[in-house]
């Protein structure tokens, strides 16, 4: 079982397609089931209306979801109770440290580096709620960029579950909703490739087991940035969808026949389905496209 979780802070653009329709095809060619989750769990940053947005572009490219849409915010409850867990068990602790407390800590890769400075108590009032982290290692094998290992402890200290504005962070939201929704396999943006060792580790914790991971290139500009909102991303068109659902599958590494953008979009998700062969992603971090180009209909592969 797949699934496709945008968060609702702008509408879908061609990044956010590349990623819905690697998932969804992923899915389909094993005959699994496809779900659709909207991250609404950090209302700061959401944007009005982009939630039905996004389904709206997702219902005129022709994606057939399995079920009701689900809404993160929704599972509040199973994210309480798993926090509950971690507390109780000794694997959480309550963090009181503000932002400038941390402004001469170490950054690595992941942020700062937390040095444990509330794990023997805190007695703020205000305060995030920080999971234990270990170096033993986390190590997964990625279904397309191979080996991975994070030693979290060295690597992103013991990092922050629910936030000190009483929202829970994406990391235990994401965990709790994919194990308890039946994920098993997770195909996403390689931009997200390094939060899964801290992912794996609550899984650890909380007893669960640990879906599949293949993170599939992310779509960027001629500059080698990535596509998103910040960096000027338009909204895909609604208008005349078949072609830039070809200029998709070709960005995925498929080789759609040129006819191909000429027939209906089941004939092209049909084609896509039989086709799939996500193996051509491999070992690839970027798709550089033009995104502006595609917007107006043509060829925006570069
Ligand atoms: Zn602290």
């Amino acid at each position: 079982m797949g699934r496709f979780a945008p968060s609702p802070t702008g509408p879908l653009h061609f990044g956010s397609l590349l990623a819905a329709a690697a998932s969804y095809l992923q899915a389909r060619r094993r005959g699994g089931t496809w779900l659709v989750r909207i991250e609404d769990i950090d209302p700061p940053r959401e944007q009005p209306g982009a939630a039905e947005r996004i389904l709206e572009a997702l219902d005129c490219y022709g994606f057939e979801w399995d079920g009701a849409v689900i809404y993160q915010s929704r599972s509040h409850p199973s994210h309480e109770a798993a926090l509950s867990r971690l507390l109780d068990a000794g694997y959480a602790y309550r963090c009181g440290c503000s932002r400038s407390d941390l402004a001469d800590t170490p950054r690595g890769p992941l942020g700062i580096i937390y040095p444990g400075t509330c794990r023997a108590g805190c007695s703020a009032d205000e305060t995030a709620i920080r999971v234990r982290t270990d170096d033993s290692g986390i190590a997964f094998v990625d279904g397309l960029q191979g080996p991975q290992q994070q030693h979290l402890e060295s690597e992103s200290g013991d990092f922050v579950i629910w936030r000190r504005d009483g929202l829970v962070a994406y990391h235990l939201a994401v965990v709790v909703d994919d194990h308890e929704q039946g994920v098993t396999e997770i195909v996403r943006g390689i931009d997200l490739m390094d939060s899964t060792c801290r992912q794996i580790w609550l899984q650890q914790l909380l007893g669960y087991s640990t879906p599949d991971y293949l993170h599939i290139p992310v779509a960027a500009h001629a500059d080698g940035q990535k596509l998103s909102k910040l960096t000027g991303a338009k909204a895909v068109p609604l208008g005349r969808p078949e072609k830039l659902l070809v200029q998709v599958l070709a960005a995925l590494g498929q080789q759609p026949p040129s006819a191909l953008g000429k027939g209906s979009l089941q004939e092209i998700w049909s084609w896509a389905v039989e086709h799939w062969h996500i193996e051509t992603l491999a070992s690839r971090t970027r798709i550089v496209v033009d995104s502006s180009a595609m917007a107006e209909g043509k060829n925006g592969l570069l």
